[in-house]
């Protein structure tokens, strides 16, 4: 027997029609690329959003058909996060940090018609515009010569022609592409249902817990993951938002922070390290009294961070972990009433854990096929299942034995979880460096290094690095005979991967270790790195 219910589709388009008939008054703050500020009301945006949608509608697009960002955290971008897929499009964020090869591929495994681009990113459309059928290309702010703008292609619409769709909620609103440990990044295909229940989950107590009252200022960028779903979030319930633009400095942030009164906010910790450090340096300028979280995840979050926040300046830092295929919420650590009695240091210990599933999310590790107790000493692969987890990879079987036959994704890291159901992350199966919350394939690295015609064998594993978590090492076995030093290594990787990527120093060994499978052993490499400094710092 079904229940009797109404068939009411959990949307986007359901999301900006809410706001629009709620919350008009309410603002949203850029900062713009010359740091000075745009401000505009809610009903602006929504405005706006709907011209976009209309805009697509003029230029002939389809249903379902793709339409890229490549922008930093601007209203701009917000009008693109509800105007694409409230036009039944599919939005689809592209990372600029990705190599132009990566971009070029992702647009068109995405088929990508239209691109919208900040006008500080253009210079980008060198390395990839020749091999990508993009029709359209927009630009956010101010269009150079020869590029078409965003604000003549909002100015050209007629709001007045918009409809509220009705749209299915498991059609398809957005796709973020995440790197894979081989092969090309693979797409995560997030449905309006998704998106809908991710933002309310996200908005709750217990989980971020965001209200129409609070200010919010995403650092995490919106081409990772949707900036954790916080522009979402924040829409649905109205909160005042603060998107820092290209800004990302410690000094700006701050600034933001203090001026704005922002009260939420959430970054990955390579950024609160950055503030952590200009507020130990300067305690006195920026007024943070508003500010009651800030969310940290993308990388764990040491408890000595967390601790000197707390201790040093009153401010309550809460850990979460969550991944592209996830929309990406899954654990946030929010201490529980029961652990009012523990001491502090026992608390400090466990808000440097994962933290618990957020509601409908569940979890489970598993080790030889069995799921290991929640004893918080056994280790096992995370894996999770709940209605915004990738149930497969957009267009391609790559990656296919992530998703298992029972229904549950394979997170690739291993974890313990304790008997309170709080996860904490001990390892990674995938063979991937992540730096200042941005993904570094080791593996290819490693292909790259072995063309080298004096290369024998390399690996490149992860060093820990106190601003960027983890930086990539090169191990190098050269051939017998053969010379190469590590600056003529560097400059052959220079011209496949981007400057940020590549590894910090070579090491030139005997031999690398190896698996009984002739694997390079990483883990025995990683403990012989452990305290690595390279030579000269
Ligand atoms: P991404 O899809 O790029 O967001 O990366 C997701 C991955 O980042 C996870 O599978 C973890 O390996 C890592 N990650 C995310 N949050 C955390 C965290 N709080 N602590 C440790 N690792 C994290």
């Amino acid at each position: 027997m079904k229940g009797l219910i109404q068939d009411y589709q959990l949307t986007v388009p359901a999301i900006l029609q809410r706001t629009e008939t709620l919350y008009g008054p309410k603002e949203i703050v850029t900062r713009k690329p010359d740091k000075s500020f745009h401000r505009y009301t809610y009903t602006d945006f929504v405005t706006r959003a709907k011209k976009l949608a209309v805009a697509l509608d003029d230029l002939g697009l389809e249903p379902y058909d793709r339409v890229a960002t490549l922008a930093w955290n601007t209203h701009e971008h917000l009008e693109a996060y509800f105007g694409v897929p409230s036009s039944g499009r599919v939005l689809h964020t592209i990372n600029p940090r990705l190599s132009p090869d990566d971009i070029a591929y992702i647009i068109e495994h995405a088929g990508d018609r239209v691109l919208l681009i900040d006008e500080t990113m253009v210079k980008l459309l060198d390395g990839f515009k020749d091999d990508v059928s993009l029709e359209h290309v927009f630009v956010f702010g101010s269009a150079p010569e020869g590029l078409e703008s965003y604000e003549d292609l909002l100015a050209g619409a007629d709001e007045g022609a918009f409809r509220y769709p009705d749209l299915d909620e498991e059609d398809a609103a957005a796709i973020c592409y995440t790197s894979g440990t081989t092969g090309r990044p693979k797409g995560a295909l997030y449905s309006h249902r998704a998106i809908a229940l991710h933002s309310m989950a996200s908005a709750m107590a217990d989980t971020i817990g965001i209200r129409e009252r609070d200010v919010v200022m995403p650092v995490v960028p919106m081409f990772h993951v949707n900036a954790w779903g916080l522009p979402y979030t924040c829409t649905l319930v109205g909160a005042t938002q603060v998107m820092p633009g290209a800004h990302l400095d410690p000094e700006s942030l701050l600034e933001d922070l203090a001026n704005e009164r922002v009260t939420v906010t959430a970054g990955v910790p390579t950024i609160w390290l950055g503030i952590l450090h200009a507020l130990d340096a300067d305690p006195e300028t920026y007024d943070l009294s508003a500010l009651r979280s800030m969310i940290v995840g993308g990388s764990a979050a040491p408890e000595g961070v967390i601790r000197a926040y707390k201790e040093r300046h009153g401010l309550n830092v809460v850990h979460a972990w969550g991944m592209t295929e996830m929309s990406p919420l899954g654990t946030i650590c929010n201490l529980r009433s029961m652990m009012d009695d523990l001491t502090e240091d026992e608390r400090y210990r466990i808000k440097a854990k994962q933290g618990s599933p957020v509601p409908f999310i569940e979890v489970r590790a598993m080790a030889e096929g069995e799921p290991v107790p929640w004893d918080g000493e056994s280790m096992g692969e995370l894996e999770v299942r709940g209605p915004w987890v990738a149930s497969a990879y957009f267009n391609t079987d790559e990656g296919a034995d992530k998703f298992t036959d029972d229904g549950w994704f394979r997170t690739g890291d291993i974890v313990t979880i304790d008997e309170n159901g709080y996860v904490e992350i001990q390892d990674r199966t995938k063979d991937l460096i992540k730096s200042g919350g941005e993904w570094i394939s080791s593996v290819a690295l490693e292909n790259a290094l072995m063309s080298h015609e004096a290369v024998a064998e390399a690996a490149v594993i992860a060093i820990p690095d106190e601003k960027w978590q983890e930086r990539p090492l090169g191990v190098v076995v050269l051939k017998e005979g053969a010379e190469a030093t590590e600056e003529e290594l560097l400059s052959h990787l220079s011209g496949e991967f981007p400057k940020w990527s590549l590894p910090d120093a070579m090491e030139f060994v005997e031999e690398i270790p190896h698996t009984a499978t002739g694997k390079a052993l990483k883990m025995k490499l990683r403990e012989q790195f452990q305290d690595y400094t390279p030579a000269g710092s």
